[in-house]
């Protein structure tokens, strides 16, 4: 019987924070069980020949939106089959009730088996959940969803109150399914704050945390009503001006002060703006010992919508927080060269075009990128900008996966680690289209865009889950409890 299961040979290993080195890494029973600089083909049952090339530790795609527009289970085959292409080979999906998902309402102790079942089975990467509590009821199951149900993240929506921006309607409670009496606001989002710290604290060898999108609602509204009162423009630039910077920079000082306040542990998602960056960076000054950390996507990072409406590329990029100017996507980079960016996520969220339309306003905002996750991030990161690819490693894969509880099994390449690696061809390159991807989205805002640096082939704990551009196998993911 052969002493190793698969056989990485010939290839350059790509640790975060170290850098490269030149090993061959072998794996017995999903995991990664020798590293070595020269270990014999013939103790392996299986070698992937990655002569010329790098490998990386597999992705932790920390921000998804699995069965937000489509039935869960239909998203978790297609959208993480597309996370392959991406290199990436965990995922960290939000979920919440309300409108969209499943649309209804209830504890989440009901919930979320039903959502565990949806997606058991048919995920090709491994996958595990945020929660968004609500109401006051959902904020109670904290302690048990962190001590029995694996799930050590949650959310709140800062631009959630006072009205519904998609339905056009200046009341949000219709959309959040909470009942009379349940406020969705800074006192809602203090006691969130406040259990979250509390099984924080609880958890001595692990990160409990809150993730914020943040965005401050009151200001939205007037900034809404100005661009519609200018003759109501149905692009994406009209977007960004009505939801501007200054609306992230105000939430992002709420968030941050009431974070000090109760010793909660915050992410700040997808940080659109230079002015977004810069609150997070004075967030921390004013806060130090806080553990607040910074998360950017490649579409803030790679779209402007000077560009896309430039393009008449339609509304296929309308995503909240807006897609923001080619100044913002170099203020975003450096964000990510000087440390301020912990990590970089997709925002995955399968959107058919026919949901977007031509009307701004009705368009459902969100869009499809786990794919690009690795091949962004090396063509417009390292071949583009000079970010060193250890650096890449960190912020595809090891600072998500400290940041979310998976440590001591994702994010690097160690023995006795979980084998989730990518073997990639730094010079390999192609023009994004839809069917590239292998998601279910019939549309892409990176279409045509020339991308240099794709893996050849994922490795999910072990298994290669995809080759040279197709997916090798029946999906293997299995639920994360962090
Ligand atoms: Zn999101």
């Amino acid at each position: 019987m052969a002493r190793y299961d698969l056989l990485v040979k010939n290839g350059t290993l790509v640790q975060p924070w170290t850098g490269e080195i030149r090993a061959d890494l072998a794996v017995r029973d999903g995991v990664v069980a020798a590293i070595g600089d020269d270990l014999p083909a013939s103790d392996a049952e299986e070698v992937l020949d990655a002569q010329g090339k790098m490998v990386f530790p597999g992705a932790v795609d920390a921000h998804f939106h699995l069965g937000i527009y489509r039935q869960l289970g239909v998203d978790a085959a297609e959208e993480t089959r597309s996370s392959l292409v991406g290199g990436v080979t965990s995922v960290l999906s939000y979920f919440r009730t309300g409108e969209h998902y499943l649309n209804r309402t209830g504890p989440y102790a009901d919930i979320l088996p039903e959502v565990l079942k949806a997606v058991e089975g048919r995920a090709h990467t491994d996958y595990g959940f945020h929660l968004a509590p609500m109401d006051t009821a959902q904020t109670g199951e904290i302690p048990a969803l962190v001590a029995d149900a694996g799930v050590s993240s949650f959310k709140y929506y800062m631009f959630y109150k006072g009205f519904n921006l998609s339905a056009d309607s200046r009341d949000a409670r219709g959309f959040r399914m909470t009942g009379e009496g349940e406020e969705y606001d800074l006192g809602h989002l203090y006691q969130l704050m406040e259990a979250v710290a509390a099984a924080d604290a609880a958890r001595p060898d692990g990160r409990v945390s809150l993730s914020l999108h943040c965005e401050q609602a009151e200001l939205m509204r007037l900034f809404i009503d100005r661009v519609r009162a200018a003759g109501d423009p149905q692009t994406l630039r009209a977007y960004s001006e009505a939801r501007p910077p200054l609306t992230e920079r105000v939430a992002i000082g709420e968030a941050a002060t009431l974070a000090h306040a109760t010793g909660c542990p915050v992410n700040l998602l997808h940080l659109s703006s230079g002015e977004a960056l810069d609150a997070a960076r004075a967030a921390r000054a004013a806060a130090p010992g806080a553990d607040i950390r910074a998360e950017v996507t490649l579409h803030h990072l790679c779209l402007d919508h000077e560009s896309l409406d430039a393009a008449g590329a339609g509304l296929g990029g309308k995503v909240n927080p807006p897609i923001r100017t080619p100044a913002d996507n170099e203020a975003l980079w450096a964000g990510v060269a000087d440390g301020t960016v912990d990590w970089v996520a997709s925002d995955h969220a399968c959107c058919m075009e026919e949901s977007k339309g031509d009307a701004l306003w009705p368009a459902l905002p969100g869009f499809g990128g786990t794919a690009l996750l690795y091949p962004l991030l090396l063509s417009e990161g390292y071949h583009r900008r000079r970010v060193p690819l250890r650096r890449i490693a960190e912020l595809a894969s090891a600072s998500p996966a400290a940041a979310y509880g998976l440590t001591g099994r994702k994010g690097s390449l160690m023995v006795g680690h979980d084998a989730d690696l990518v073997v990639v061809d730094l010079d390999a390159e192609h023009t994004v289209t839809p069917e590239l991807l292998l998601s279910g989205q019939d549309h892409c805002p990176f279409d045509g865009r020339t991308v240099r640096g794709w893996p050849a082939a994922t490795v999910l704990r072990g298994q290669i889950a995809y080759r040279d551009g197709e997916v090798t196998g029946a999906p293997q993911g299995r639920y994360l409890s962090r």
